[in-house]
């Protein structure tokens, strides 16, 4: 049987989970995602149209196949969770069992089991704020949206996940070393994924024989990258100062991916690993 893999954050064909999606179904995975509920509708309406058809080529010719979009919201675990407000929005009320319990129960009575996890989701609402003016109520949407996510879908997706499964994140350099203009403690937030990586290798693979690990991913112009704002000049950074002069693609991120979910990489958990032309090795610009 080939693998089942739910990757949790695809609203377009532009984001890296996307790609990741792409490169797993090329490998031959099943495909699930959880859509941001509020972009459930622009999502499943322009698959419905086509509007994908593009991009959902593989190397192979024919089409990636999404067996299931599931809405999600990962900053609620389960209903008591979900605040009046939420409940009442027009964007939310139209869909059901978003939270991440519910999530895990639907895909759990859908297929049973899973083999893949993949988070690729964040969200900070100060971001574009330096931290020295982020709100504690911002930093803290930040952690939650996009680490305790993370946290909190293996929590669930764990119990249902087979032997020699595995898990993977997205990460940022931010986390290590000063981006100015990743604000909003949305690098904090990054910094509690990779931390929380190893922590979670450590009680996953114990307990469950499950792999976590994150992929520090270069620079890339997805939705959630323009909204910050300086991503075109991190490109160009990139593109100047890497020891690879070539731009990123999300491709080269999904390979990545795929590789670690795979048994070539059944030795390797708890890691930090950079798809980024090697940028993080720079010491100084040149
Ligand atoms: P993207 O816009 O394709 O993906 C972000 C996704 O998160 C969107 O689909 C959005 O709908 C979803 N989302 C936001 N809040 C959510 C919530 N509460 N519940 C469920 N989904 C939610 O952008 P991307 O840049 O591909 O981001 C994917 C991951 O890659 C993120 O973790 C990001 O930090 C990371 N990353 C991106 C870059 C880059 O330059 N683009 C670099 C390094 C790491």
């Amino acid at each position: 049987r080939g693998k089942r893999a739910f990757i949790a954050g695809v609203s377009d064909d532009n984001g890296y989970g996307w790609a990741i999606a792409k490169s797993l179904a090329a490998a031959g995975a099943e495909i699930l995602v959880g859509t941001w509920v509020p972009t459930l509708n622009i999502f499943e309406s322009s698959l419905r149209r086509g509007k994908f058809d593009e991009s959902r080529k593989l190397p192979d010719g024919s089409l990636m196949e999404i067996t299931k979009v599931y809405p999600l919201d990962a900053v609620y675990d389960n209903p008591e969770d979900v605040p009046e407000d939420v409940k009442a929005n027009k964007r939310y009320s139209g869909s059901s069992n978003w939270t991440v319990q519910e999530v895990v129960e639907a895909v759990k009575q859908d297929f049973g089991s899973l083999d893949i996890l993949v988070h690729s989701l964040a969200n900070g609402p100060e971001v574009s704020k330096p931290l020295l003016e982020t709100s504690r109520n911002g930093y803290l949407a930040a952690v939650s949206a996009s680490s305790y996510s993370f946290v909190s879908l293996l929590k669930h997706f764990v119990p249902i996940m087979n032997p020699g499964g595995a898990s993977i994140s997205l990460t940022y350099i931010a986390s290590e070393r000063i981006i100015p203009g990743y604000g909003g403690g949305m690098s904090s937030a990054k910094a509690a994924l990779e931390s929380d990586t190893r922590v979670l290798a450590f009680e996953a693979g114990r307990k469950h024989k499950v792999r976590v690990n994150t992929i520090s991913a270069g620079p890339l112009r997805s939705r959630a990258a323009k909204a910050i704002g300086f991503i075109d000049m991190m490109i160009d950074y990139s593109s100047a100062n890497a020891p690879l002069q070539k731009e990123l693609s999300a491709e080269e991120v999904g390979n990545a991916a795929a590789f670690l979910a795979s048994p070539l990489a059944s030795a390797i958990t708890g890691a930090v690993v950079y798809v980024d032309n090697g940028l993080n090795a720079m010491g100084v610009g040149v």
